[in-house]
C-alpha cells in the first residue's frame, strides 16, 4: 500500500516511536488518528494529525476511538499497534542483604498483558471489523512487538505479551486474508526512547554494549521496517526482528 493512500491508526502516538510514526506518516500524505493516554504528548504532534485520548486497556475506549478515527479520516484502512508499557520484575527475587524475598505482582503482570496484548488484540478486532463492514479493502495492520518475545530475563510479563503478539500476527494474517488485510509485526531491540531512558544505567549500558552494530537503535530504523511493512504487499504474516543483531 501507498503511505499517502492510508487512512491509519497509530497507538500510543504521544511520544516515542508512536510519536515518530504518526509525524513520518502524516509527513508522506497518509491521513492519521492518534491515541494515547498522554494528552500532552498527543498535543505536541503537529497539526493536521487528529488526535484524541485512547487508553487501549479499556474495550470501550478502543471501539470509541475507532469509530471516532472512522468519521475523522472518512473510513479506515490500516493501524500500527504501537502502544506499550514494561512493567519489569524477577518471577521471585531474595534481596542479598535482607535476604527478603520479594515476588512480581499481580497488578504488574495483569497491566502489562492488558495495554501490550488485549488493546491490540481489540484494536486489530476494531479496525478488521470497520473494514469488513464498510467492505474497505486492502488493508494493513503493523503490530509493534519486542526482541524480548525470544525471553529475557526480569520481563515474564513482556515476554509473554509480545511473544503472543508476534505469534497472533500470523493468526490474523490468516484470519483476514480473505478479506485484504495484511498483518505484520516488527519487532525492535533497544531503541533509544523515553521507554528505555528511564531503565537502570547500568543495565541499559550492558545492552547497548551487546549490540553487534555498536549502538542503540533510534527510532528512525524502526520506522523503515514499518515503512516497508506498510509498502510491500507481499510481506505477510511475519514478524521481523529490528535489533542491529542483538539476540541472533
Ligand atoms: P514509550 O516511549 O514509553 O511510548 C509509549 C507510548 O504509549 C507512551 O506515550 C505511553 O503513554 C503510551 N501508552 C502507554 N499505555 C497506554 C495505553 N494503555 N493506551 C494508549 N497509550 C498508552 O515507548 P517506546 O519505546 O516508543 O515503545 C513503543 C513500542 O515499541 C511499545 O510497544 C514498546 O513495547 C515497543 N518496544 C520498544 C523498545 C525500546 O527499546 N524502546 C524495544 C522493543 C519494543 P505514557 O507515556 O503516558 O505511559
Amino acid at each position: 500500500m501507498k503511505l499517502q493512500d492510508l487512512k491509519v491508526i497509530v497507538t500510543g502516538a504521544g511520544r516515542g516511536m508512536g510519536a515518530y510514526f504518526a509525524k513520518e506518516l502524516a509527513a508522506a500524505g497518509a491521513k492519521v488518528a492518534a491515541g494515547d493516554v498522554d494528552e500532552a504528548g498527543l498535543a505536541e504532534l503537529p497539526a493536521g494529525i487528529a488526535r484524541r485520548r485512547l487508553d487501549v486497556s479499556s474495550e470501550a475506549d478502543c471501539v470509541d476511538f475507532t469509530r471516532w478515527a472512522s468519521a475523522e479520516l472518512g473510513g479506515l484502512n490500516a493501524l500500527v499497534n504501537n502502544a506499550g508499557i514494561i512493567r519489569d520484575g524477577l518471577l521471585v527475587k531474595r534481596d542479598r542483604e535482607s535476604g527478603k524475598l520479594t515476588t512480581l505482582p499481580m497488578d504488574d503482570w495483569n497491566q502489562v498483558l492488558a495495554v501490550n496484548l488485549t488493546g491490540a488484540t481489540v484494536m486489530t478486532r476494531e479496525l478488521c471489523k470497520t473494514m469488513v463492514e464498510a467492505n474497505t479493502r486492502p488493508g494493513v495492520v503493523v503490530n509493534i512487538s519486542s526482541v524480548s518475545r525470544h525471553g529475557n530475563r526480569g520481563q515474564s510479563n513482556y515476554v509473554a505479551a509480545k511473544a503472543a503478539l508476534a505469534a497472533n500476527t500470523v493468526t490474523w494474517a490468516r484470519e483476514f486474508a480473505a478479506y485484504g488485510i495484511r498483518v505484520g509485526a516488527i519487532a525492535p531491540g533497544m531503541i533509544e526512547t523515553p521507554m528505555t531512558r528511564g531503565m537502570h544505567q547500568k543495565a541499559r549500558d550492558a545492552l547497548v554494549a551487546a549490540v553487534p552494530v555498536g549502538r542503540i537503535g533510534v527510532p528512525e530504523d524502526i520506522w523503515l521496517a514499518v515503512k516497508f511493512a506498510i509498502e510491500c504487499d507481499y510481506f505477510n504474516g511475519r514478524c521481523v526482528d529490528v535489533d542491529g543483531g542483538l539476540v541472533m
